[in-house]
C-alpha cells in the first residue's frame, strides 16, 4: 500500500505543479478541468516556472553584457516564443521556418542567431532580408555560400563559426554534439584557417565564436573544459588579427527528468563567468542559447488511460498520448515521471506495475516502462518534463492529429494552440483527378 500522504505535494523539478487536495494542479488551475475542457492529449505550460527558469540566467549574468537566445527547437509554439521574446529573449533558430515563427510573434530579428549544420541558400536569403544578429556557421562550405548569398543580396552577413571543442559533455550519443566526429562544427583544429577564409571574405563579417557540445547536460565539468578551449582560440584567432566581438557558450544545461542533479544556471554560470574574469575575457559580449533547461520542466501533458491490458509476461497501460505526440522515449529510451491527476490519500489501492504505451502501431511506441501506478480506463494521467522536445517534435504519424496546448498564468488558462483536426492534417495535399 503507498499513501499519497506521504508523498510531497510539489513534484521534483516542477515547483509549479503541485497537489492540493490530492488534485494536481498547474499554478492556480486544476488540470483536470483543463482536461475536460479541452481533452487530451493536452500540453500545459506553467508562464511561472517559464520565467523561474529564465530568471536564474538572468541572475546569473547579473551586470554582464549577456543576451539570452532561447533555443526555439526544444518548444517552438507561439505562445511561448511570446513569453520569452516579452521576458528579454532573443532565439536561436535553426531554419527558416523558425525565423517565420519568431517574426509572427513581432519578437525582433536583431536578437535573433542561425545555427544549423545545413542551412540552404532561401534561408540563408531569408534571414538576411529580415536583418538578424548573426550566422552560426558549421562549415567551411557554409562560409563559401554564406558569401555569395549576402554579395548578392548586396549585404554583409554577420558570422560566427561554431567549433567543435572537443569535449564529452557525459550525455546520452544522440545529444552529444562536441566530440570529434559529430556532424557538427568545425574542429577545433581547422577553426584558426576557417576564420581566416571568413575575415577574407567580403560578404562576411566576423562577429563572434561559439560552440554547443550537447543537451541534458547534468555537470560543470564539461562547459569548463569547453570554455578553455574557445578562449585559447580566441586569443589565437585574435593573435591573427581577427577581432571577436561575442562569445557564444551555447545551451545544452539539462534539467531534472528523474533525478538528475544539475546545476542551477545562476551558479553554473557563476563559475564560467569566473574563468572567464580570470582570463580577461569577462567583460565581452556573451551570448548563450539554452533551450530544455528555460522550458523543459515547465511542460507537462496530460493524457488518458484507455485500456488496461494484464498479461503474462508485461501488463500494458494504453494511454491516449503516444510517440506522436512524447517522441523522447522511442528515439532516446528516454525518461518521463507519471503521475496521476488524482491521488486519493490514505485510500490509494495497491499499484501494479504497468507498461505504459500509446495507440500508435509500433512497439516503440512506449511512454514508459515499470510504472508503478493504481489505475483504471478513464482516469487522468501527467507525464511529466514535457515541456521542451515534445511539442515541437510531435508529428501526425498514424494520422494523429497533434495535441492541444494551454498557457497557464496564475488563475488563468490560455488555448495557446487548438487540438489538429482532419482537415488539419490534409490541408497541404491534393486528390489526383
Ligand atoms: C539544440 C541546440 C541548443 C539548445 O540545446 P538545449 O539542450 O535544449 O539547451 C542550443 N544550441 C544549438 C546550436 C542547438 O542545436
Amino acid at each position: 500500500m503507498t499513501t499519497s500522504l506521504a508523498l510531497p505535494a510539489t513534484l521534483p523539478g516542477q515547483p509549479h505543479f503541485a497537489y492540493r487536495d490530492g488534485e494536481l494542479f498547474a499554478e492556480n488551475v486544476r488540470l483536470a478541468d483543463l482536461a475536460r475542457l479541452h481533452g487530451t492529449p493536452l500540453f500545459v505550460y506553467s508562464k511561472a516556472a517559464m520565467l523561474a527558469a529564465l530568471a536564474a540566467y538572468q541572475r546569473g549574468f547579473a551586470g554582464r553584457h549577456a543576451q539570452i537566445c532561447y533555443a526555439m527547437k526544444a518548444n517552438s509554439s507561439l505562445g511561448v516564443l511570446q513569453v520569452f521574446a516579452r521576458a528579454g529573449c532573443g532565439f536561436d533558430i535553426v531554419s527558416g521556418g523558425e525565423l517565420a515563427r519568431v517574426l509572427a510573434t513581432g519578437g525582433a530579428a536583431s536578437r535573433v542567431i542561425f545555427s544549423g549544420v545545413g542551412k540552404t541558400r532561401a534561408e540563408m536569403h531569408q534571414a538576411l532580408d529580415a536583418g538578424i544578429a548573426c550566422f552560426n556557421v558549421e562549415s567551411e562550405g557554409e562560409l563559401e555560400v554564406l558569401n555569395e548569398v549576402a554579395l548578392a543580396a548586396g549585404k554583409r552577413a554577420r558570422v560566427s563559426i561554431r567549433v567543435n571543442p572537443n569535449v564529452d559533455a557525459r550525455t546520452h550519443p544522440y545529444i552529444s554534439t562536441g566530440l570529434k566526429g559529430n556532424k557538427f562544427g568545425i574542429a577545433h583544429e581547422r577553426a584558426l584557417d576557417a576564420y581566416r577564409r571568413a575575415a577574407a571574405l567580403p560578404g562576411l563579417q566576423v562577429a563572434g565564436i561559439d560552440c554547443h557540445i550537447g543537451s541534458q547536460i547534468t555537470e560543470a565539468t564539461p562547459y569548463l573544459d569547453a570554455l578553455e578551449r574557445v578562449l585559447d582560440l580566441v586569443e589565437a584567432i585574435e593573435a591573427a588579427g581577427i577581432p571577436i566581438e561575442h562569445l557564444d557558450l551555447g545551451g545544452g544545461l539539462g534539467i531534472d527528468y528523474n533525478g538528475e542533479t544539475p546545476p542551477p544556471a545562476d551558479a553554473l554560470w557563476a563559475q564560467l563567468l569566473a574563468r572567464l574574469d580570470a582570463r580577461g575575457f569577462g567583460q565581452r559580449q556573451l551570448l548563450i542559447e539554452p533551450g530544455r533547461s528555460l522550458i523543459g520542466n515547465a511542460g507537462v501533458c496530460v493524457t488518458q488511460v484507455l485500456y488496461l491490458k494484464p498479461g503474462e509476461t508485461r501488463n500494458f497501460c494504453i494511454i491516449d498520448a503516444a510517440m506522436n505526440d512524447l517522441p523522447r522515449p522511442a528515439m532516446y529510451q528516454a525518461f518521463h515521471q507519471i503521475v496521476p491527476l488524482l491521488r486519493h490519500g490514505a485510500h490509494e489501492p495497491a499499484p501494479a506495475l504497468w507498461d505504459v504505451v500509446g495507440p500508435v502501431c509500433e512497439s516503440g511506441d512506449w511512454i514508459g516502462r515499470d510504472r508503478a501506478l493504481a489505475t483504471h480506463p478513464g482516469d487522468l494521467l501527467a507525464v511529466l518534463s514535457a515541456g521542451a522536445y515534445c511539442m515541437s517534435m510531435a508529428s501526425n504519424y498514424n494520422a494523429r492529429g497533434r495535441a492541444a496546448e494551454v498557457l497557464v498564468d496564475g488563475s488563468d488558462a490560455t488555448l495557446i494552440r487548438r487540438r489538429e483536426s482532419a482537415e488539419d492534417q490534409m490541408r497541404t495535399e491534393t486528390l489526383l483527378p
